[in-house]
């Protein structure tokens, strides 16, 4: 039995990383997918994967930080499908700068994509999920919202909403059946990280500091958070809501 059965579920940030692992996961178990991302040619390439694999995919550019474009996404989930069953908040940024060095444009930025985000997305999507009785929305928080590294203070502010969002959100629609929960992703390889080690002045050293920072001793992979992702949009999490789980290989243990 696959776990997202004919579930409809948009995924933002779903062209890369975390987000195109979760679009891939989600259709091989069985939901259609929606894929809203800025980056157009790269979620043109991941819908058509899913769509060659036999699996169901809808690629729909949207800047999740434009509420005309996030109205836009859903009026066309609602035309395609009439119903959301499951968001995955997923679409963000980083920035490492120290602190007195983030101008506002910096701060509108980061603010706008990782965290008002959230609230654009989720409150077209709350009521379409009361009319149909319920619904899953996951959040892509981090453990910087937690314990924050040195030049992520701007970083972990936003991402420290997007959790104070999903404890205050779950407790709003817990008695509507509409369960929302976070994960917390430690170090993840992704392009981007490769991309950092290797431009890096020194790459073997760069490597070994990424590797080291994780009691598992190596960074997680995009697929790795992926399954706690579809994990908690599933009814196998019927039970879990206002929950901010780490995915971090045992990071903020220490
Ligand atoms: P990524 O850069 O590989 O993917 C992010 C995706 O979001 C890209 O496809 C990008 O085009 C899209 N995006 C960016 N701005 C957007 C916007 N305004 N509207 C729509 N789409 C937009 O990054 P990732 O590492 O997969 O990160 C995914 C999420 O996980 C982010 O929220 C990030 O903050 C969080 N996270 C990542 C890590 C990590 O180590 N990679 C750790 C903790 C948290």
């Amino acid at each position: 039995m696959q776990l997202l059965y004919n579930k409809v579920a948009i995924i933002t940030g779903g062209a890369s990383g975390i987000g195109k692992a979760t679009c891939q996961l989600f259709a091989e178990q069985g939901a259609k997918v929606i894929i809203a991302d800025v980056n157009e040619e790269a979620g043109h390439v991941i819908e058509q994967q899913i769509v060659d694999d036999g699996r169901e995919a809808t690629f729909v550019k949207t800047d999740v930080s434009s509420s005309e474009q996030v109205e836009n996404l859903f009026s066309e989930v609602q035309k395609r499908y009439g119903k959301l069953d499951i968001l995955c908040n997923n679409a963000g940024i980083g920035m490492e700068k120290l602190f007195h060095n983030v101008d506002e444009e910096d701060w509108e930025r980061i603010h706008n994509v990782n965290l008002k985000s959230v609230y654009l997305c989720s409150r077209l999507a709350i009521p379409i999920m009361l009319e149909n009785g319920g619904g899953s929305i996951v959040n892509v928080s981090s453990v910087n919202a937690e314990s924050p590294r040195k030049f992520y203070s701007i970083y972990a502010s936003s991402k420290g909403g997007v959790s104070a969002l999903t404890k205050g959100m779950a407790i709003d629609y817990a008695e509507e059946n509409i369960r929302v929960n976070a994960v917390l992703p430690g170090c993840i390889y992704t392009e981007q990280t490769k991309k950092s080690i290797e431009n890096s002045p020194n790459p073997q050293q760069t490597k070994d500091l990424i590797y080291n920072m994780q009691p598992l001793k190596r960074p997680g992979k995009p697929e790795e958070v992926a399954k706690l992702i579809i994990f908690l949009a599933s009814d196998h999490a019927s039970f879990i809501t206002g929950s901010c789980i780490p995915v971090d290989g045992g990071m903020l243990a220490r």
